[in-house]
């Protein structure tokens, strides 16, 4: 490779002028350092030519600013010989998705995420290769993937053989590399896309700094290296990209521009009086109520605060939302409209097909070839925002033993084939499950019917029992909204698609008020991002009693139960103050006051009491979350089941009359409307069924 000498007088007089100071910081340092860091700013200052040509002609550039570099003039008579210098900050941004070949052999900057990245291993520069007949010793430079012999033959003149050959190791030069794979990151996706990725090729000093989850800037040389075929080379190129340097994004939202002008709207929102509300209802409108359900996740994309202690410990502010349900309550669809609205989202499904899962793997591909590679899963790429996983109870095994560190250290540890590493995943996590018998029972635990541990399960601080029952009010009230919905749709396809259609964009305006959502959805992002960026709110001392309070009554209802686990632990406590931190957070203050805690144990009870409480005595009943159903009921089902059961017996054709088994239950004190209730249930669970409205039939004996 030639060096172009057009530049280096002037590369010295800019390093001398801008860098005299990280230049001679760095002959300190060296060789352990051994890179020079760049401004491209402070070149296009300085020169705009050369600025202009880096871009253009990187390889020629760089390669005359690292002789620029070793021609500085340094005390102590050092020398930088195999310094690099890495230019950050360059401003030929391509989205990965948008690389083309125009753009092959330029230098262009990459933003995205890690996703997969190999173990650092050598990689031979420059063989040296021994004539078996004569010693002598040929150098071959080896750019490519196979190890090229010596072209013309052994060296020396007087032999010139080609070959035999033998590779001798310690008089070759190597440099440490590795591969990596950079993806788009979630909040760049429109519309739920496929992100797309790119290979990076790191060497020298830029190996070992980046691990899956990352994300980062690559600024380098765009390359195309030809698909290896089993028998020669492809005419199909890939792309890969040879880092230069690496910048990391590690603020939190960093991405989201927001111009004055939307912070002026975001300030004036945050004043309204139904800020709560109007949120609410711009979270999935074309969802019908399930209020409490979207109240919830609204705390879930503003988060609690991350805390550092000074002894080294992070607790969490991500809050970990489940809905667990039957089929076809609109879960799914919930979490579609939750991964959209986050600044960063990923939707994952339990059922994932690649290797890495839902957390992360060690993997041989051909990414490495042959080496291994650690590859970041759906946990990974969603640090610092929310996973949203559909269908847990179908998660893996591996996954959900690795969800337990994943969800309370957000971390995940991988310890395989000698490869030891912890990647972040600070995220929030967004969980749906369905029971694995179809539908939700409410006589059996909710561990259970979700195939989850129960231990699991508590890493959750609001968990939602979404139950699909038949309620003619409210049936009335989803059907016409969801007929409402496809009727809007289908005013606005057909107008769209049909130019005589005669039908006013005020017309479907009118017709779509129920599901245009309160605020912009774009808007909304940023308004999380900015509150999530600036609002660091501190708790009230009234609204402290209050969650104390609050806490140590729920604790005291566990009091005097024997072996039954007391279902509300410390970790409902934390739970509760991030939640109040949540609350103050949408409505960008830094106070939590008194308010936001009562907003928050509301939303508590509301959960608690499909899972905890209760509904027959308002107690607090450690045997719902442990079988999913309270004691008082379970006596009344075996009651009203063994009665059943009698009288079937003397029956004709194991037919109870409805009459009598209700005139047996009032017997035991149990009331014709909870007979309905009861009978309803067990009836759904499957346990009996109404053979005509007048009998009862026991489905087993
Ligand atoms: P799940 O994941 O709970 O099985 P889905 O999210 O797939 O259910 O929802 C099934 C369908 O039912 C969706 O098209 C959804 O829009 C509709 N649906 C369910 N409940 C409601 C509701 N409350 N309002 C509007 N649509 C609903
Ligand atoms: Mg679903």
């Amino acid at each position: 490779m030639v060096v172009d000498e057009k530049w280096n007088k002037k590369l010295k007089d800019f390093l001398k002028r801008y860098y005299q100071d990280d230049v001679l910081e760095l002959a300190n340092s060296y060789p352990d350092k051994r890179s020079l860091s760049v401004n491209f700013d402070k070149l296009e200052i300085f020169d705009r030519d050369i600025a202009r040509d880096l871009i253009e002609n990187p390889e020629s550039v760089v390669q005359s600013l690292g002789a620029a570099l070793k021609d500085m003039d340094l005390p102590l008579m050092k020398k930088l010989d195999s310094a690099h210098v890495r230019v950050t900050n360059i401003p030929n941004r391509i989205p990965i998705r948008d690389l083309r070949s125009k753009h092959l052999s330029k230098f262009v900057a990459v933003e995205g995420m890690i996703r997969r990245a190999t173990e650092v291993r050598p990689r031979i520069m420059k063989a040296a290769f021994k004539c078996m007949r004569c010693d002598t010793i040929t150098f071959v430079e080896q750019p490519g993937n196979k190890l090229d012999e010596p072209f013309s033959g052994c060296e020396n003149e007087n032999c010139g053989k080609r070959g035999p050959f033998k590779l001798v190791t310690e008089q070759s030069e190597f440099i440490d590399s590795q591969k990596g794979q950079i993806q788009e990151s979630p909040e760049s996706l429109k519309g739920g896309s496929n992100p797309q990725s790119i290979e990076i090729n790191f060497a020298d000093d830029l190996t070992g700094q980046i691990s899956p989850g990352d994300r980062v800037i690559v600024n380098g040389i765009l390359r195309s290296v030809p698909r290896a075929l089993r028998d020669g080379k492809s005419t199909s190129y890939d792309l890969i990209l040879e880092a230069n340097s690496i910048e990391r994004l590690d603020q939190e939202y960093d991405e989201l521009d927001i111009t004055a002008e939307e912070e002026e709207q975001i300030l004036a929102l945050s004043q309204d009086p139904e800020i709560y509300d109007k949120i609410v209802a711009s979270i999935a409108p074309t969802i019908y109520g399930n209020e409490h359900v979207k109240r919830a996740l609204m705390y879930q994309l503003f988060s609690g605060i991350v805390k550092q202690f000074p002894d080294g410990t992070r607790t969490r502010g991500d809050i970990h939302v489940i809905l667990v349900g039957d089929p076809g309550v609109a879960k799914s669809q919930l979490l579609r409209y939750i991964v959209k609205l986050s600044p960063r989202g990923v939707f994952a499904s339990g059922k994932s097909a690649s290797a890495s899962g839902l957390t992360a793997a060690a993997v041989r591909d051909e990414l490495g070839d042959g080496r291994w590679t650690i590859e970041g899963g759906a946990f990974v790429m969603a640090d610092m925002g929310i996973a949203a996983v559909d269908e847990m109870d179908k998660m893996r095994d591996e996954d959900k033993s690795s969800l337990h560190e994943a969800m309370e250290q957000q971390t995940i540890s991988i310890a395989k084939a000698g490869i030891i590493a912890t990647l972040k995943s600070r995220c929030a996590v967004l969980g749906a499950a369905n029971p694995v018998y179809g539908r939700f029972n409410r006589y059996e635990s909710l561990a259970d019917q979700i195939d989850m541990p129960p231990a699991l399960l508590s890493r959750f601080d609001l968990i939602f029992v979404l139950l699909d029952v038949p309620e003619s009010t409210l049936d009335g009230k989803i059907a016409a909204h969801v007929i409402q919905t496809h009727y809007a749709g289908e005013l606005l396809q057909h107008k769209n698609n049909i130019s005589s259609s005669g039908i006013t964009q005020e017309f479907i305006d009118d017709q779509m008020v129920n599901i245009i959502p309160e605020i912009d959805p774009e808007l909304l992002r940023k308004y999380v991002a900015y509150s999530r960026r600036n609002i660091y709110p501190i708790m009230d001392e009234d609204a402290r009693l209050h969650l104390t309070d609050f806490y140590t009554s729920l604790r005291k209802q566990g009091e005097g139960k024997n072996n039954t686990p007391v279902p509300v632990t410390a970790r409902q406590l934390e739970a509760l103050i991030r939640l109040a931190e949540a609350s103050a957070r949408v409505r960008l203050s830094n106070r939590v006051t008194l308010k936001d805690a009562v907003r928050t144990t509301d939303i508590t009870m509301e959960c608690l009491k499909n899972v905890g409480i209760d509904p027959s005595t308002g107690m607090m009943d450690a045997d719902i979350i442990a079988t999913g159903i309270s004691q008082s009921q379970r006596g009344k089902i075996q009651i009203i089941l063994d009665i059943i059961r009698t009288i079937s017996d003397r029956s004709p054709g194991g037919k109870a009359p409805k009459k009598e088994v209700y005139a047996e239950a009032e017997k035991s004190g149990i009331s014709a409307e909870e007979m309905d209730v009861n009978i309803d249930q067990i009836s759904r669970r499957g346990d009996i069924i109404k053979p005509d409205p007048e009998h009862l039939k026991l489905v087993r004996r």
